[in-house]
């Protein structure tokens, strides 16, 4: 439990499956989930586990999936296997993925009691491209489209916000013309993937006025993101009166991302966090992009501190990673000495542009409720299975899994072979992607970085059908549910691609 400056406990959940860092894309392939566990083990040695309450995140279903994408593409994405995929070339052009065998599978899993949370964490989560039918920068599934979809379920108005620096398009789109999902995405906007996000984009129908997109230039600092951010969201909350909030704290707008060209530091994105948590409201925290992954650990880490109202020494404890993190071994990192293109006239312009917009919404508007659909995943039935995937693993389990050699010790080089693939995969071609235009010259840079990455193969024949299966090592896919204090049942779920 954490003490809100309110004074009130704060209860946080977190959650977390040891096998995502499993998942390996391809040589220089800038998405690397192996960041997600590096998160994981720097926050247990910084022992944030103590103050929270961890969960092993439950697998989404096809079904579950369809609740937003078309049953076509679902089938699609589940009817790829290694054996067929070149019946799918056309397809895969556009879609290098792949899913197989039975396991889109939710584990056995039952939903946590409701009322139980105020701050679900998912790090693994946030992949805010994925389209209805489509797949996009990395996504496949959108695990917050689901995820606010289940929240509506129990509230009127959600607000999602994006500080990913790509514009959050997924979800806007897909709740582009409601006014029961306001999304305000803050991103870099002009030749930049994937292009949209325009300032006159404001949403549709019913929806108009309900998408707030914030166009950014290159090397945006702390203090000029925190004047924009903070009177934005402060006329967002006044105006529209949500009772969720859901905040994709993508960690590609941190200075030195691989793919990103903001300057903002730690402090400086986690000040969002810190500003959305001061309204007390249902918040589901999850992750995005963040390419730089020595410091997407740093940033999500010092992330959850913050959601437990914990202070966390800079100086790094020692962990299964350290070495990624030299020569400093410091939390938080310095912003560079790049331009801000952001000038003052030009922020100010956007915000007042913005603040009209906003004048025109009608105060919290209501809607009419009807009876609660069926949540899409259901409550724990109380089975005491050991591998119930969502029950909530012992601080004695999890000490257990920190010791456990085997989880944690894939960390050859990559420039050693190690367990990459041994098979060599034709490299499918995709449509634009994230990594497709920013990524390549700074690939080399990321070499480095791809560290301690199972391949596919070794890692599938430890973990048959535990997962998605792959193609090309590309899809995970996860659901998370948990529950706050306001009755809240938040499914995420995952679906990376890398190459
Ligand atoms: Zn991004």
């Amino acid at each position: 439990m954490a003490l809100t400056s309110q004074g009130t406990k704060k209860k946080v959940c977190y959650y977390y499956d040891g096998d995502v860092g499993n998942y390996y894309y391809g040589q220089g392939h800038p998405m690397k989930p192996h960041r997600i566990r590096m998160t994981h083990n720097l926050l247990l040695n910084y022992g944030l586990y103590r103050k929270m309450e961890i969960y092993r995140p439950h697998k989404a279903s096809g079904e579950e999936m369809t609740k937003y994408h078309s049953d076509d593409y679902i089938k699609f994405l589940r009817s790829i296997r290694p054996d067929n995929m070149s019946e799918y070339s056309k397809q895969m052009q556009r879609c290098k993925f792949a899913q197989g065998g039975d396991e889109v599978s939710a584990s056995s899993q039952g939903a946590l009691n409701k009322q139980q949370t105020d701050i679900a964490i998912n790090w693994a989560g946030g992949l805010h491209h994925a389209k209805k039918s489509e797949a996009s920068g990395f996504c496949y599934v959108n695990d917050i489209v689901l995820a606010i979809l289940e929240l509506l379920k129990y509230h009127q108005r959600v607000l999602y916000i994006d500080i990913d620096i790509h514009h959050g398009d997924g979800v806007e789109e897909a709740f582009y013309t409601t006014d029961r999902v306001m999304t305000v995405s803050f991103h870099k906007y002009g030749e930049y993937f994937p292009g949209t996000g325009d300032l006159r984009d404001i949403g549709a129908g019913k929806g108009k006025y309900y998408a707030v997109n914030y166009p950014l230039r290159d090397g945006i600092d702390d203090e000029s993101y925190e004047a924009i951010f903070k009177p934005i969201m402060a006329k967002v909350m006044e105006m529209y009166q949500p009772s969720a909030v859901v905040l994709q704290c993508g960690a590609d707008s941190l200075s030195g991302d691989r793919l990103g060209c903001f300057n903002l530091t730690i402090k400086g994105h986690a000040k969002c966090v810190e500003y959305m948590k001061s309204f007390n409201l249902p918040l589901l925290m999850l992750g995005g992009g963040g390419y730089t992954i020595r410091n997407v650990a740093r940033c999500w880490t010092y992330e959850t501190a913050v959601a437990l109202d914990t202070s966390i020494p800079n100086e790094l404890p020692y962990n299964d990673y350290f070495e990624y993190f030299g020569p400093d071994f410091k939390l938080h990192i310095s912003p560079s000495n790049m331009t801000n293109q952001n000038t003052n006239d030009y922020l100010e312009k956007i915000k007042q542009r913005l603040f009209e917009n906003l004048r025109m919404l009608p105060h919290a508007p209501g809607v009419q409720m009807q009876a609660i659909p069926e949540d899409a995943v259901q409550e724990d039935s109380g089975d005491e299975d050991e591998d119930d995937p969502n029950k909530r693993i012992s601080i004695r389990a999890h000490d257990k899994r920190i010791a456990c050699e085997e989880e944690f010790s894939d960390s050859e080089d990559e420039g050693e072979g190690g367990r990459r693939n041994a098979a060599s995969f034709k490299k499918v071609k995709r449509a634009k992607t994230e990594g497709d235009k920013e990524g390549e010259e700074k690939e080399k840079k990321g070499e480095e970085e791809a560290k301690g990455i199972y391949s596919f193969f070794s890692f599938s024949s430890h973990h048959t059908c535990h997962f998605v299966t792959l193609i090309s090592f590309n899809i995970l896919n996860q659901i998370t549910v948990c529950n706050t204090e306001l009755g809240l049942v938040v499914v995420v779920m995952v679906f990376f691609s890398y190459l």
